[in-house]
């Protein structure tokens, strides 16, 4: 099912590019990672926790007025209701139960929305490790509320102020950190990037979502398989679950859509397969967002959660394979679909999932068709970017 080859090549994309202080253990996370996801301990684990912990599994929901709107038959995955609001926390509880099993006592985690520093606090919480999570000041200031919640989790929130002050940024420190800290902290990496095993680990832990809605469509259409899976892409995580038990089925088809900000040629962006080169980021080769000699691009998107340069190297070779198909959606776009589908169907989305169903407006399908959108998180967290630019 999955596309990665021993060595964590995804076709020319992936690898593990790390320093050689990191060497031993990154190594000894891909010699035990998929031994532990095989495990019977670790599957009744992980099985329980997301049964009654996280609350899967996750509904799929026909969405009647939406599907009038478009001419089609849509179907939303609702990742929004999973506890602590978004599809995160599926890749926190499996990684703290790794974490645990190699026998880590402190966990560090960067995060961009807050949802996967939130997801990190919370399984922390429910462990009783150390928790600090590296966040952009920018980031910091425009997800306030969960700062917060951070916080009362008990995790320690510590600012990333280089470069755009984002997500990448404070991925940079969160590598820093664990340099300096190797043995007793597990690095929890929010989406799939960074060195081999991260990219396919957390693409194991998040595929439970095409999982169940494989089961899903079949007891609600008939059919396991839709026409399209449609998922907006910062790193490219949820995704990544969502696609992954239809990798091998040619007939679906796979719609990624990343963030266009201002405009693809705007200069104001992150849209990488739009303007991205390979290059090499945070651990792995992928494509990404550079100047003509290699300068990593600073990115832009209304969204924190998809305002990230890369994308995750299996998404680099879904596009660059044909694969899937990849598009992007603006910040005014994004803001438009997320009040419609909180007028038509009463669901408020987090802006980095208002992206893809921006897609709807570009994409055509008969009526017929089966088209899931995979709904990845709630917009409580982006109230404040909704009273801003909506007018509310
Ligand atoms: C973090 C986040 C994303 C972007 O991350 P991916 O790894 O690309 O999934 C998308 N939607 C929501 C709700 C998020 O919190």
């Amino acid at each position: 099912m999955s596309l990665i080859n021993p060595n964590g090549y995804y076709g020319e994309f992936g690898g593990a590019f790390v320093p050689e202080l990191l060497y031993n253990i990154v190594e000894e996370l891909q010699n035990s990672y998929l031994k532990i996801i095989h495990s019977q301990e670790f599957e009744s684990e992980y099985n329980n926790l997301l049964r009654d912990y996280v609350g899967r599994p996750t509904p799929l929901y026909l969405a009647r007025n939406l599907s009038k709107k478009y001419g089609t038959q849509i179907y939303l995955k609702r990742e929004d209701l999973n506890h602590t609001g978004a599809h995160k926390i599926n890749n926190t509880v499996g990684q703290i139960l790794i974490a645990k099993k190699l026998g880590k006592s402190r966990i560090i985690a960067e995060t961009g929305a807050g949802q996967h520093g939130v997801a990190t606090a919370t399984v922390c919480a429910l462990m009783g490790l150390q928790c600090i999570v590296y966040m952009g000041e920018v980031d910091i200031e425009r997800q306030a509320p969960n700062v917060a919640r951070m916080k009362m989790l008990g995790a320690e929130v510590r600012p990333a102020s280089s470069g755009s002050k984002t997500l990448k940024d404070a991925t940079n420190e969160a590598i820093r950190d664990w340099i300096n800290n190797p043995y007793d902290t597990h690095y929890i990496i929010g989406s799939v990037v960074g060195p081999h095993p991260y990219p396919d680990m957390v693409s194991r832990l998040q595929a439970i979502i095409s999982e169940e809605m494989r089961k899903q469509l079949l007891e609600k259409t008939g059919s396991e398989l839709p026409t399209a899976v449609v998922a907006c892409v910062g790193g490219g995580s949820n995704a990544a679950g969502a696609f992954y038990h239809f990798l091998e089925e040619p007939e679906v088809q796979l719609i990624a859509v990343e963030a266009a900000g201002l405009g693809i040629n705007s200069g104001q962006t992150a849209a990488t397969t739009a303007v991205g080169k390979a290059g090499i980021l945070h651990g792995n080769k992928s494509l990404l967002m550079q100047t003509s000699d290699g300068q990593v691009v600073e990115p832009y998107s209304i969204s924190a959660g998809l305002d990230y340069p890369g994308i995750g190297p299996m998404h680099a070779h879904l596009f660059t394979s044909g694969r899937g198909k990849y598009i992007s959606a603006t910040d005014q776009e994004a803001l438009t679909a997320a009040i419609e589908l909180a007028r038509l169907e009463g669901i408020i989305p987090a802006l980095e999932t208002a992206h893809a169903f921006a897609a709807l407006n570009q994409l055509h399908f008969k009526e017929d068709d089966v088209v899931v959108v995979n709904l990845s998180g709630r917009g409580d967290k982006d109230l404040s970017t909704y009273i801003q630019n909506l007018s509310l």
